[in-house]
């Protein structure tokens, strides 16, 4: 019998240009536009350029209210959980012991 392959949890990462782009959008909402002059400038541009390690930092904060992300080892569908990732694909084992009388 082969045994079950684990679910895969995916971190987020500011590499990720998906992360990245969710955690300038939630910048954006929260700063809105900065407008010099005639010029506007995203909150997430500014603070990324101006201050990149309170953008980092900020990231952390981030990523540490949203739920783990777990993939399934077989289709890589993203769940919340690490079981229902894992038991995407795979049917749950049920250890039969059989025993002679
Ligand atoms: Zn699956």
């Amino acid at each position: 019998m082969e045994d079950l392959k684990n679910a895969i949890e995916r971190e987020y990462d500011l590499d990720n240009s998906e992360d990245k782009a969710a955690y300038d959008e939630m910048l954006n909402e929260v700063g809105g536009e900065i407008k010099i002059g005639n010029l506007t400038f995203d909150a997430a541009d500014v603070v990324e350029t101006m201050d990149p390690i309170a953008y980092r930092c900020g990231f952390a904060d981030y990523v540490d209210n949203l739920p783990e992300r777990w993939e399934c080892p077989i289709c890589s569908e993203a769940h919340e959980d690490e079981d229902a990732a894992k038991y995407c694909c795979q049917e749950e084992e049920e250890e039969e012991e059989e025993e002679e009388e």
